[in-house]
């Protein structure tokens, strides 16, 4: 029985928080002792738990590609194209919500599940 790998449980309010802070995924899996693939399948549930939205991976991973830059990053609207130096949350042309963080009521939910 002391084979039996103990199940890890990560407060997701803790990772969305280390995730808005900008830790990278290297500072997540050694945070929380997460493999990559751990750390994957952690974020596909973050996704599932409607914490956070698959879009929000995606550019995530996309913007590791290139150099971090720690300003002036423009915020992009999805759905009219809109460009804005400032960090916005709701597009000031078509109003739409942009936030990459869906409704959060259920941040304090723990996450259970074996990521390795
Ligand atoms: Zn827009």
């Amino acid at each position: 029985m002391s084979e039996k790998r103990p199940t890890k449980k990560i407060n997701a309010k803790a990772i969305m928080t280390d995730l808005k802070e900008g830790m990278t995924d290297a500072q997540l899996m050694e945070k929380y002792g997460l493999s990559f693939q751990g750390l994957r399948d952690l974020f596909s549930k973050l996704v599932e738990a409607g914490l956070a939205t698959q879009a929000y991976f995606t550019r995530r991973a996309l913007e590791k590609v290139s150099p971090p830059e720690a300003e002036a990053t423009p915020t992009t609207c999805p759905y009219c194209g809109f460009t804005a130096r400032e960090k916005f949350t709701r597009c000031p042309r078509c109003k739409n919500d942009t936030s990459e963080w869906l409704d959060t009521v259920e941040l304090t939910k723990i996450l259970t599940g074996s990521f390795d």
